[in-house]
């Protein structure tokens, strides 16, 4: 989208912009509210945490600038009177700020003090709620936190308070004594072993059933189930690290029946996608499914030609006997530019259409075109190769009188356009030249090195990664400039979508690549899938 497409924020016309805490909701970006997805795709700022980074949408506008305030590899995360700071700042330069906040804003997440904050400085705010993790953690692990005839009602508590100091203000012993409900302790982990001594000490029976649910509604999320006075042995066996939830009470032995969210077999793994979240949505989406967090770091993106490029070839567009596409961007932006100057599909008259694989073919079915040549094998000089003998072998099967053009003659009857990005190699359109046709080029969009969102750089550095797929050579040298320090050479596997990329990413420094067995997106998915599973 870009800017002028972008509906406007309601505004005031003077004075300070106004301030949206946005509950982001739990972690499952699908759990963000209606009303939340349309003011972040309105907004100018996005002031976002690390509870709330898995929510945020990767399709915002480019002009939406974000500001990331959550722990980092290196320092902390910004304090909580700088975060009020920042955004009075800019409710004063006049900008719709969102600030999203993991959860619901006003449920252990210092939205109210932020709110506070804004009243006194007389900006206008909004609060936008959310789902809140202790609920939704709870239903996603089968756990209803109210029962009829069993929990008649819930605690929302924080266990971060140390239970062994004297000035706490959280009675757990109290809340031990409590029949007929259900405790949900936010922040849990680092305490659990005195919260869970100190119900026990208040009256709640050792074996009452109690769950620690990690990374709840995430594709990594984990359930551990136990008696109240086992779990934090459990739990530390697991190595359960936060952010986990703590549910005790009577109903979360509904887990055993109404678990309905199945463990994913692949949960805990995370893998580097290095192309952009918009033309990687069926690689990334599969990644889930099967548990993986998927890390999206475009190592380039893409942007659209001006519309004069057309110009030169503008007469002649309907005249061409094949046009090439080597990529999927350069379908989408190629038809981009022919809109842009009012044209649709029919300005292309007979041409047939070449193609360099099966994605590029898919993106053509999307303008109901066919590709009526695909290459077997997903590769320029493989193209190359394969079209100058189709050109052979069609001129020989028509060949009904023997005066007929020989290979070369016949190639030089055609005339070809190569649709391309400004940064792809010239060896298509070189051969097909050297071979006799003639060739034009449009250089149909432009190739920029792209930045990585500080959340993902921070978990990539902090947590690194099992695997980093690549598409492209472009794509192995992108992503080493773009996070010059990363860690992964020796301990991550490059996964590559065919051998030209391989030998790219070898070049780099990876010493663990693998080649998909088909060069397509499915192939790659289907060799990172396998090699994740390898792993132990
Ligand atoms: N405002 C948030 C809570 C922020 S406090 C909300 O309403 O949900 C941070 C704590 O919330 C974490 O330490 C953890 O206890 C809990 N939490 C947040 N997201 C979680 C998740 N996806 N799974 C489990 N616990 C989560």
């Amino acid at each position: 989208m870009n800017k002028n497409s972008r509906p406007n924020i309601d505004r005031e016309r003077h004075g300070p912009g106004t301030v949206y805490l946005v509950g982001a909701g739990p972690g499952d970006p699908g759990l963000l509210t209606v009303r939340g997805r349309e003011l972040l795709h309105r907004c100018d700022v996005v002031v976002y945490d690390r509870l709330a980074a898995p929510c945020l949408p990767s399709d915002l506008d480019d002009e939406v600038v974000l500001h990331y305030v959550g722990k980092r590899a290196d320092h902390h995360a910004m304090e909580q009177g700088k975060i009020n700071d920042l955004l009075v700042r800019l409710a004063h330069e006049g900008k719709a700020v969102c600030r999203l906040k993991g959860g619901d804003p006003f449920v252990f997440g210092r939205g109210g003090e932020e709110a506070e904050q804004l009243q006194r400085e007389g900006i206008p705010f909004e609060v936008v709620p959310g789902v809140t993790a202790g609920v939704a953690a709870a239903a996603y692990a089968g756990i209803p936190v109210t029962h009829r005839g069993e929990a008649v009602r819930v605690t929302l508590v924080t266990a971060h308070e140390d239970p062994a100091k004297p000035e706490r203000q959280v009675d757990w012993r109290r809340l031990g004594s409590e029949r007929d409900g259900t405790v949900v302790a936010y922040m849990p982990v680092a305490n659990l072993d005195a919260v869970a001594a100190q119900m026990i000490d208040g009256g709640a029976d050792p074996d009452t059933p109690a769950a620690m649910i990690e990374r709840g509604t995430l594709p990594a999320q984990r359930t551990i189930v136990a008696p109240l006075h086992q779990l934090a042995a459990q739990v530390a066996a697991a190595r359960i690290k936060p952010p986990a939830l703590l549910i005790v009470g009577p109903t979360v032995a509904l887990h055993q029946t109404l678990n309905w969210y199945r463990e994913r077999p692949l949960r805990g793994r995370r893998v580097v996608v290095t192309r952009p979240a918009d033309q990687a949505r069926r690689l990334i989406a599969t990644l889930q499914e099967l548990g993986v967090t998927p890390l999206v770091c475009p190592a380039i993106t893409t942007a659209p030609a001006d519309p004069s490029e057309l110009e030169p070839i503008g007469d002649r567009l309907g005249s061409y006997d094949w046009i090439f596409f080597t990529s999927e961007n350069g379908v989408r932006y190629f038809f981009g530019l022919l809109a842009a100057r009012g044209l649709d599909v029919r300005a292309l008259a007979q041409a047939r259409i070449a193609t360099v694989g099966s994605g590029t073919a898919e993106r053509l079915a999307a303008y109901h075109l066919n590709a009526d040549f695909v290459p077997t094998a997903f590769r320029g000089e493989v193209l190359l190769n394969e079209f100058l003998q189709r050109v052979d072998a069609s001129d020989a099967s028509d060949a009904s009188d023997a005066s007929r053009a020989s290979r070369v003659d016949n190639i030089t009857a055609l005339r070809i356009l190569r649709v391309r990005g400004d940064r792809a190699p010239t060896t298509l359109e070189d051969g097909l030249r050297d071979a006799g046709a003639a060739v034009d080029t449009v250089l149909a969009y432009h190739i920029r090195s792209a930045t990585v969102r500080p959340d993902v750089a921070d978990t990539l550095v902090r947590e690194g990664a099992d695997a980093v797929t690549f598409t492209s050579g472009s794509s192995v040298a992108g992503f080493e400039k773009l996070v010059p320090d990363h860690q992964l050479h020796d301990c991550a596997v490059a996964v590559c979508i065919g051998p030209v990329t391989a030998d790219a990413a070898a070049a780099a420094g990876w010493r663990n690549v693998v080649t998909a067995t088909v060069s397509t997106v499915d192939g790659l998915i289907a060799c990172v899938t396998k090699m994740l599973a390898s792993l132990d």
